[in-house]
């Protein structure tokens, strides 16, 4: 019953590759395998939208990076871009629902502004925690997602 984040990583990474070939995705994970209890899809949802959202963002042919990593009991992957960055003052508010940075530059792009809000509250009901931090050229979300008997109990 427990699904392997790394498995799950590779998976999304696989399905990126396919549908951005104009990006650059790498993929690293240590160890090569992280056991957690979590709904497979759901968590895939999350990482879906964060690689998407790094691609919409950047420019063809740049590093969009995935590294998944265990830190201090949690399962943690990061998704790094070199895009142009979140400001300070949308950092917080990229996690709202329908809230998008640029108005008039993401209505071309289709995006609804929900992807973060579902991502959040997705990472929230396992126990989880979802981060951001930017600067200029670098936007980088961290999802952590508890290990072992802290995280999800049996109903
Ligand atoms: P949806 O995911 O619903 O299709 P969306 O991508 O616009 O639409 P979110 O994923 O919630 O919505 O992202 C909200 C906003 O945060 C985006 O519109 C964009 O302005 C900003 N954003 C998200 N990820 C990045 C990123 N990697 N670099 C720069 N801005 C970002
Ligand atoms: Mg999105």
């Amino acid at each position: 019953a427990d699904t392997d984040l790394v498995d799950l990583v590779q998976q999304a990474a696989d399905a990126f590759r396919a549908t951005h070939p104009d990006h650059h995705l790498t993929v690293t994970a240590q160890p090569d395998s992280l056991k957690l209890r979590v709904d497979p899809q759901r968590i895939r949802q999350v990482l879906d939208n964060l690689l998407t959202n790094a691609a919409v963002h950047t420019p063809v042919g740049t590093e969009v990076a995935v590294a998944a990593t265990l830190e201090q009991g949690s399962a943690v992957v990061r998704v790094t871009d070199r895009g142009p960055g979140i400001p300070p003052a949308d950092r917080e508010r990229v996690f709202d629902r329908f809230y998008r940075v640029d108005k008039a530059r993401s209505r071309d792009r289709g995006g609804s502004g929900l992807g973060l809000a579902v991502a959040s509250s997705l990472v929230c009901a396992h126990g989880g925690t979802i981060a951001l931090s930017s600067e200029p050229g670098s936007t980088v979300f961290t999802v952590s997602l508890p290990l072992g008997p802290a995280g999800l109990t049996d109903r």
